[in-house]
């Protein structure tokens, strides 16, 4: 029998179609391969299969494409279900080189496996097709030339894998590039190994055999080989590159989000959260390097006063102009960002020596001090520095509340200039803190007392009534004022707890004089915050009936500049406690604002005279003429005139002159415990001079019986 070997033709232009789709296979794979890295488990896992399917169904397209193309002097005939088991191996093998070689971690071992894997398949891709062909007697294989062969079709995909790895780091403009450079030797040795196993293998002469029942002739595969596997990857392509535009555009709308969040609307610079990382990488670096880093606290000064004379539109612009001003002063290094309000805020890296950052903040200070034209109106600002340095004044943490600080003195010094930062300009702030911690302490141990300063009439020198002033005993400090207590009270929200406080032990200590024969009436002061306390006025009239108190014998005491601030409210809680029989005092006159028409319309029985007035009676004639003015003005108001802070005979000589009707001061006694005062009234333990008035212990008059 002649066992001679067939001399296998080949028509180049098959091989070429072969070459391209296997080309086309290796690209589209290798697109798909990128979502292999996403972190999306399922959507890696889709991206994986897709990518598997594609060069399986390739490597096995490109081969029987390139068999078709080869002059056999016979029909091919292939067994199916082998067809079938060779598709499979391929799908296998490319799933486990693409899930090996691309991969997060990078490790070049990975690589390697993926590297021979895949190689490996693509050899034994073909000569499994070239089993399944319906061969009697059986092909010949050309081992050592087809094991040479091998080593180049590894080192192609070898090849491949590097320069998809390096596809994975290039900016994005050079992404499909790398791909594309991936894709040749993939795609090269992927054709390569189908034409090693083809021109290898010796095919004998007689090499026939009847198609059988379970097999599929050459020209189907031919058909779907070159038909129906390039419509799958171009489908596999499409849906690659819509996937990917989709991410592209999630992304850049999450980008946008992401700089919207960090960005302050107004002026376009960065916020404060993206300042604070900014400078949590800047000291970060700082820190390695061994270098310094600034940071420039910049407040306006007087924006406030644009947004009330020409509108917040004004003063939105303003707040850009300064925006600018800042950013063009900057360096290229340097970070400006709007802290909020009209606070900006800069860092200067690149270790700038204290010499520097003062330098910087001059020049800010004449920058932005340049007019500035809103609304074709001429606007002067100016601005208010504070710098603080990083390592030198404190943690990354403190350096904008130090620059703050810093800011603060420097506001303090009049503004328009600098100040660097100080640990003294904080220790009161950690003084804050701690007294507000034993203030909420205080409130709950009734560490508070309640001092009375008694009013004298100003004819007779008899005491009318007495004044409730707050009075603290701390525990360490000793005896704290109210003008350091109740401003913190205001500021942090415990102002209700102390009037609250206040008013009960108010008509508690009315109560006690009371039963002890005493018709002592009492003024209490009464804070801006508490007259914005929707419950006060039923407060006080609960109070007053609890301890059945006749409401007259309470003064509520408001000082015109808190009776000046809400005016709806305060006249209409004014009302309300004038309804309720309760008496109004307006303190510290003269240093508010009243509008006459406004002050007709307090139901209020007494204006306070301020001290600083009374202060200057002696010497200055302006002074004089002012308490002159205001008893006038009372008495044409139908108003009771008390003078407070009276110190000296002469100025209670003068204060009895121009028709005061009450006075209150050192000068008759310094605010004293209940007790004292009820030893006094009782037993006439007090100044010799001072009587307390007859009516003051008219019992039937007094407190209501119980
Ligand atoms: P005020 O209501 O105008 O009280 C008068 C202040 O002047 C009191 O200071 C009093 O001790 C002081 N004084 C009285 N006569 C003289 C004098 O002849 N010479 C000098 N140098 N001072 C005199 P105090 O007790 O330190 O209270 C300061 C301010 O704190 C009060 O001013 C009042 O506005 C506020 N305050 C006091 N107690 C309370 C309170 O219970 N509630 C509220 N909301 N404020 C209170
Ligand atoms: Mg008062
Ligand atoms: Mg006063």
């Amino acid at each position: 029998m002649d066992t001679g070997m067939i001399d296998w033709s080949l028509r180049p232009g098959w091989w070429v179609g072969s070459w391209g789709l296997a080309l086309f296979a290796a690209y589209v794979a290798l697109d798909l391969s990128r979502g292999v890295l996403s972190a999306h488990r399922p959507t890696a896992m889709r991206a994986l299969a897709g990518a598997a399917l594609a060069l399986s169904t390739g490597m096995c397209a490109a081969h029987f494409v390139a068999m078709s193309g080869s002059d056999l002097p016979m029909a091919l005939n292939y067994d199916a279900w082998q067809v079938f088991g060779t598709l499979v191996l391929a799908y296998l093998g490319a799933a486990a080189s693409i899930a090996m070689a691309v991969d997060r971690t990078r490790r070049p071992v990975r690589g390697l496996a993926g590297t021979v894997v895949l190689g490996a398949t693509l050899c034994a891709a073909p000569v499994l097709a070239l089993v399944s062909l319906e061969l009697y007697p059986s092909l010949n294989w050309q081992v050592n030339a087809w094991l040479a062969g091998a080593g180049g079709v590894v080192g192609g995909v070898g090849l491949a894998w590097y320069c998809f790895s390096r596809c994975r780091r290039a900016a994005s403009g050079r992404t499909l590039a790398w791909q594309a450079a991936a894709a040749v030797p993939m795609g090269t040795a992927m054709w390569a190994a189908n034409g090693l196993v083809i021109r290898w293998v010796g095919v004998p002469w007689e090499a026939m055999s009847p198609p059988s029942a379970g097999s599929v002739n050459g020209e189907t595969l031919f058909a779907l080989a070159s038909l129906a596997v390039p419509s799958l990857l171009a489908l596999l392509l499409l849906s690659s590159v819509l996937e990917s535009r989709f991410k592209a555009a999630l992304r850049r709308a999450r980008e946008e989000l992401q700089v919207a969040a960090q960005t302050d609307p107004l002026t376009s610079l960065p916020n404060r959260t993206m300042f604070e990382t900014w400078l949590l990488r800047a000291t970060m670096r700082a820190d390695r390097q061994g270098q310094r880093v600034a940071l420039l606290f910049i407040n306006l000064d007087g924006l406030k006063t644009v947004n009330e004379s020409l509108g917040q539109a004004a003063g939105d612009a303003v707040l850009c102009e300064m925006g600018k001003r800042l950013r063009s002063m900057a360096g290229s290094r340097d970070i400006v960002a709007r802290a909020g309000g009209d606070e900006f805020l800069m860092l200067l890296e690149g270790n700038p020596s204290p010499d520097d950052s003062a330098h910087l903040a001059n020049r800010l200070l004449k920058a932005l001090n340049d007019v500035c034209v809103v609304d074709e109106r001429e606007v002067t600002m100016s601005c208010s520095v504070g710098i603080a340095s990083y390592p030198e004044h404190g943690a990354q943490t403190k350096l904008i509340p130090h620059a703050a600080a810093a800011m603060h003195a420097a506001k303090r010094n009049g503004g328009a200039t600098y100040c660097v930062f100080e640990p003294r300009m904080v220790a009161g702030v950690h003084d804050q803190v701690e007294l507000l911690r034993d203030l909420r302490r205080a409130i709950q141990h009734r560490e508070l007392e309640l001092y009375y300063q008694p009013k004298i009439h100003a004819a007779s020198g008899q005491i009318t009534g007495a004044e409730a002033l707050m009075r603290w005993h701390h525990p360490k400090r000793g005896m704290v004022g109210p003008h350091i207590f109740i401003p913190l009270a205001e500021k942090f929200g415990l102002i209700q707890a102390l009037g609250n406080w206040l008013i009960e032990d108010v008509c508690r200590q009315i109560r006690d004089w009371g039963d002890s024969g005493l018709r002592m009436r009492v003024a209490l002061n009464l804070s801006v915050h508490q007259l914005r306390q929707e419950d006060l006025v039923d407060r006080i009239a609960e109070a007053l009936a609890r301890h059945e108190i006749d409401p007259h014998l309470l003064t509520c005491e408001i000082t015109e500049s808190a009776a000046m601030e809400d005016t709806r409210t305060t006249l209409r809680v004014i009302e309300r406690l004038s309804a309720a029989g309760v008496h109004l005092s307006i303190d510290d006159f003269g240093t508010g604002y009243s509008s006459l028409s406004y002050l007709r319309q307090l139901a209020a029985e007494e204006l306070k005279i301020d001290r600083s007035f009374v202060l200057d009676l002696e010497t200055s004639a302006d002074a004089r003429a002012i308490v002159s003015a205001v008893v006038k003005l009372a008495q044409a108001l139908g108003l009771k005139v008390v003078a407070e802070g009276v110190e000296t005979e002469a100025q209670q000589k003068i204060l009895c002159t121009l028709g005061c009707d009450e006075l209150q001061g050192f000068l008759f006694a310094k605010p004293m415990s209940a007790k004292a005062l009820t030893l006094w009234a009782m037993k006439d333990e007090g100044p010799r001079s001072l009587d307390f008035r007859p009516s003051l212990f008219d019992e039937s008059l007094s407190v209501a019986p119980r």
